[in-house]
């Protein structure tokens, strides 16, 4: 049986070996996964451990990603871009890293009708969940990226890693001086029951919010975009199912069906 795991820390909350055991069943895949909380200091230690005995691959989660890029042999186009990995492989004793984040982010938005497509997005936040779905989010060509963040500079560090001319860094106060079709909230701000601080003009009657934070109730930066009139607001559910389908995809060559994960995650919530 080949071996799995995520780590992050805090890991208690990870829904991740329910889905991908879930995965597993579905497409008869014998394989185990579970989770392990992780020293601050510890990270690289743990991970070459579990090479050792055998570990075939592992999900990262806060705070490791941008560690974990660092420790790998190999990187695909997107986890090299972004500097951030959610997923690694073990083969023959090198690591190779890759980031689902983007592609379960704008698979979910595709699953909810949301076109990217010539649109012009406010990505908000610059941590390690922003800067996994840029390289995504510009794969769906839109006319204009504003990547904006409470510490501007941070921002103005992953536009740079991007030689696209429709990537902008900003301020959130100057955020006003564009006009967006969708709205990503890439914070943890609302972790602490406050809505993210951007003008509240910026979101109008054809504007999509979407945050990759999902819970019981719906988010304070969902809340906020409801009372304004958002045309639609979607939580991150459907983002981590969809990033673990791709790291499972990564990990087995075999795609599973993630509605019915969906479906059971969401009736744990309510
Ligand atoms: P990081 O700690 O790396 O980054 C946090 C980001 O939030 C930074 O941009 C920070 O700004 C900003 N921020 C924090 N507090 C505030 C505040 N009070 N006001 C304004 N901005 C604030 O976290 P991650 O990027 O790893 O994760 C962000 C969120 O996304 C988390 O809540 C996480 O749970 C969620 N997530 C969901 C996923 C999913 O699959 N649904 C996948 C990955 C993440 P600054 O730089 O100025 O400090």
């Amino acid at each position: 049986m080949d071996h799995y795991r995520v780590y992050g820390n805090p890991i208690q909350q990870s829904k991740s070996p329910i889905i991908h055991n879930a995965f597993a069943i579905q497409t008869a895949q014998s394989i185990q996964y579970d989770k392990q909380l992780v020293k601050l200091n510890e990270f690289e230690h743990v991970v070459k451990t579990f090479i050792l005995e055998g570990g075939k691959g592992a999900n990262v989660t806060a705070p490791f990603k941008e560690q974990a890029c660092q420790l790998c042999d190999h990187l695909s186009d997107r986890a090299k871009l972004s500097g951030a990995v959610n997923t690694l492989s073990f083969h023959k004793g090198e690591i190779f890293g890759d980031n689902t984040d983007g592609l379960g982010l704008v698979q979910d938005l595709i699953s909810h009708q949301v076109k990217l497509a010539n649109k012009k997005i406010l990505l908000l936040g610059a941590g390690g969940a922003a800067k996994g779905v840029v390289y995504s989010l510009l794969e769906q060509k839109p006319e204009l990226l504003i990547v904006a963040n409470r510490t501007v500079a941070k921002a103005q560090l992953i536009v740079d890693q991007y030689p696209h001319e429709n990537i902008k860094s900003s301020s959130f106060d100057d955020t006003s001086k564009f006009e967006f079709d969708v709205i990503i909230n890439a914070t943890s701000a609302g972790l602490s029951g406050e809505s993210v601080p951007i003008p509240k003009q910026i979101i109008k009657a054809k504007t999509i919010c979407y945050d990759m934070v999902y819970g019981k109730a719906l988010t304070p930066f969902l809340k906020m975009a409801q009372e304004l009139g958002a045309a639609q607001v979607i939580d991150g559910l459907g983002m981590l199912v969809g990033q673990a389908a791709e790291s499972f995809y990564i990990w087995r060559n075999v795609k599973p069906e993630t509605d019915n994960i969906m479906r059971q995650l969401r009736a744990e919530l309510s």
